[in-house]
Order: C-alpha cells, then structure tokens, then sequence
C-alpha cells in the first residue's frame, strides 16, 4: 500500500488555528435585538426616579473587596462562594461589585453627600458580578436598577422605598404585584432572637443541611430561608421574630404595613424572610408579579451598614430590581415594551456625487429630531430600498445625480410608491408634514 504523505501545510494550518473566543460562562451579551426592552426599562425607571425625586449615582464597577466584606458580611454566600476578588498589579485587593448599596453609601461618607439631600434619594443602575452556577434566572453578570433613601430611619421612607419599586413595575404593566415582608429587629432584639434560633437549631442539628451546619455558628438567621427540603420543613417549630422584637421595632414593622395598606397593596408577611446580607435591619422585602417563581425587586432597611464601613451612623432603605429578570418575567407574562418611537425615514443615494453631499442633508434632518436610516456603503438603489423594505420604514428619500443637479430629493411613500419632487430648502418642512 503506498504512504500517504502528510499534508505539511494543512497540519501547520490547523496547528495555528487560533480557538473562537467566546463571552465568559454566565456574562450574556445584550444584543440589539432585546434594546427595546432595555430602553423602556431604563427609561420608565429614569421617570419614575424623576417623579419621585431621586437623583442619579454611579459608582465604580470596580471597589475594594473589604467593603463588601464589611458590609455584605463574610459568612454570606455573596461573599464567602459568589464574589469576584483579585489582586491588582499594585497589590490592592478589590472586587467586581456583587451589589449596589454599599457602594452608594460608602460614596455618601467619602463625599459627605448629606450636604446635597437630607434625606438623600438616588437611583442607580449597572452591571452587578456574582459567580453562582449559571441558570435560567441566574446569570453571574446580571444588571440592576436600586433606589436608596439615606440618613433617616422614619418608617415613612420604608413605605416610599416600596412604593416606587411598585410603581416602577406597575409602569412597567406587571400584573398581580405582591410584596413578602418581614422585619429582623435591630441591634437590642436581634442578639437575643439569634440565640432563641441558635438553640432552636442546635436541638435539631443533625437533621440540618451542610450549609446550615455552618450557618449555625456564623450566620443562624440564615437558616430560616435556606431551600433544602429538610430544612425547610424544620422552620415550622422554630421561634419567629415577631415575638421577640423590641418595641421599638414592632412600632417601626407596623407603621410600615400600615402605610402598604393605605396604599392597597396587597402584602403577605413572611417570618422566613430574611435576605442573603448582613447589613440589613428591620423592615426586609421582596416583590413578586403573578406565577413568575424568581423575586423581580428585593430590598430592606440598613440603619447600621454605614458604620459597619467606618462612617457615623447614617440610617437607610433601599431596593433592587434585576433587569434581565424583569425582561424574562414581561416576556412571560406577554407584555411588550411600550416604547414612544421617533418619526423615522429612509434616505438612498445613487452616485458619488450625491453620495457625497447626502451626510449633510441626513445630518440636518437628524439636528430636527427626524431618524435617519440610510446604507449608503450599498451602491445600486435596488439594493438600499431593500433594506427600506427590510425595516418597514414609510417614508424614503431618493437622491440622484439629477437632484443635486436640481438641488432637489424624491420622496417616497413606501406603502402607496407615490413620488415627488421636494426642494432641498424646504426639505425639513416638507417631511415634517409628512411623518408623525
Ligand atoms: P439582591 O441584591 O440579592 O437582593 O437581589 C435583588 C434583585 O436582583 C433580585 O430580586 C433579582 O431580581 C436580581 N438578581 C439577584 N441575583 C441575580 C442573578 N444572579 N441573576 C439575575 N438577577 C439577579
């Protein structure tokens, strides 16, 4: 049998091949197809943050990984299994932000920001970082939109929190929006519950999960919302917090069901509910719409969270909204977004010359407010009005060697083909009459 020779150059070939690189496990990219329905969210989110007064923030992605260890608290599946931590090339340890709160309130003690506001209000929104095992609901860069009210620890501001989270996804047309609500006292009732629990729990240790084992020395509270079954079903003989909470705090829990109330909206309290961070006290929260399984909106109070990072005490409230989880529970629910779109045209140009001269026409045209879509890199009209047809745009524009001769452009009506000729000087005019 004859050998058969090795084809050097296609091995060398395949050698070099360089591996498609792709995104990171769990960090999607936003394509253009969903951008409706992040600029409806964005947008009603920045409307409502306008309608009820707060102000925009934006803090690093980027921040020192001992505030999140301070404030989300060590024992804290954020921090000790989900939180992206390195060291830079100067030795400085930070961390991809798994949340927003603690960044907004070390930014309030680094700017004194309670010279702008008292209380301050703002709303921020941005990619967070958590490195849990992807799924369907769970992404380990997901985007959130937060609100936070600082330096006052009235009730009332426990009720506005709610509210305009609520209102921001009635905006949004969620359908049977319910709130689960509970409070987890402060500093005077809550060491003495966490020892009624611990003890609770350490009669039935045995039968705990591995995670709740360790949670028993570090972290009991956590326990009440852990998922196994088994663990589960053990909360129903544990102490609840309601009957251990100071009167201070019960005065605290019921003004803010009291405010709910006034405001019909329907609220189920939930002694399990406790959220997976440290710095939370008092009221906690999470929103639900209809059947959709994942909490679209969690939030809380965080009276302590500021001194935790070195500040005097500055009380606050806050929430956060995941993005994408908004998206998949709309998309479910078959909500579409409701987006105010632009009068929009099309513009073709045949020939160099009028090529050349189409960019300051379309850029007068866009300076009013008129969209322009164009692909001018397409030579023949045939292949521009294609793409017209493609977008289903309704009106087009048509500019020849003849109409810069004649200093004029056709106009199309995509629906009915009927033509005309329009002056360039009342270009602008002209199609504002015709588009809405
Ligand atoms: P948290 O910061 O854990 O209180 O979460 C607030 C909201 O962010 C949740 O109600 C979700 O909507 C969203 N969220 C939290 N973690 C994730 C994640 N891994 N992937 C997608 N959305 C998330």
């Amino acid at each position: 049998m004859p050998k058969i020779k090795k084809n050097k150059k296609l091995t060398s070939v395949k050698q070099n091949r360089i591996d498609l690189i792709k995104s990171v496990k769990g960090m999607p990219d936003i394509l253009p197809k969903d951008e409706s329905w992040w600029k409806w969210i964005i947008q009603t989110g920045q409307l409502v943050s306008e309608l009820h007064d707060f102000h925009f923030i934006e803090t690093p992605i980027l921040e020192p990984a001992a505030l999140f260890e301070s404030a989300v608290g060590t024992s804290t599946d954020i921090i000790e299994k989900e939180m992206y931590a390195f060291k830079t090339k100067g030795g400085d340890r930070v961390a991809l932000r798994p949340e927003g709160t603690a960044p907004v309130v070390r930014s309030y003690i680094e700017h004194h920001l309670g010279y702008f506001a008292s209380p301050l209000k703002v709303f921020y929104y941005g990619p967070m970082f958590r490195y849990d095992r992807p799924q369907a609901g769970r992404e380990r860069q997901f985007h959130q939109f937060g609100f936070e009210i600082l330096s006052d620890n009235d009730p009332i501001y426990d009720g506005e929190t709610i509210l305009v989270v609520l209102d921001f996804l009635k905006s949004l047309k969620f359908k049977n929006l319910s709130i689960k609500i509970n409070t987890i006292g402060c500093k005077v009732c809550r060491s003495n519950y966490k020892e009624k629990i611990k003890s609770y729990y350490q009669s039935v240790k045995a039968k705990l999960c591995r995670d709740c084992e360790r949670r028993l020395e570090k972290n009991p509270l956590r326990i009440l919302d852990c998922k196994n079954e088994n663990c589960i079903s053990l909360r129903s003989n544990a102490p609840i917090f309601l009957d251990y909470l100071c009167q201070n705090c019960n005065n605290h829990f019921k003004t803010v069901l009291e405010l709910i109330e006034d405001n019909n909206v329907p609220y189920e309290p939930d002694p399990y509910l406790v959220r997976g961070l440290d710095y939370y006290n008092r009221t906690v929260f999470e929103i639900f719409s209809s059947d959709f399984k994942w909490a679209l909106a969690g939030g809380g109070r965080y009276d302590y969270l500021s001194e935790m990072l070195g500040g005097r005490s500055i009380p606050g409230v806050g929430v956060a909204l995941g993005i994408e989880r908004l998206i998949e529970a709309l998309k479910l629910q078959q909500i579409t977004p409701h987006l105010k779109s632009k009068p929009s045209l099309f513009f073709a140009a045949v020939g160099d010359q009028a090529k050349k001269s189409s960019l300051r026409l379309i850029n007068e045209l866009r300076l009013n407010g008129i969209v322009v879509v164009e692909a001018l890199g397409k030579k023949s009209l045939r292949a521009q009005m294609k793409i017209a047809d493609r977008f289903k745009m309704p009106l087009a524009l048509i500019f020849g060697q003849k109409e810069v001769f004649e200093k004029t452009v056709i106009m199309r009506d995509m629906g009915t083909g009927a033509q005309e000729n329009i002056v360039l000087s009342k270009l602008v005019e002209e199609v504002k009459k015709r588009i809405k």
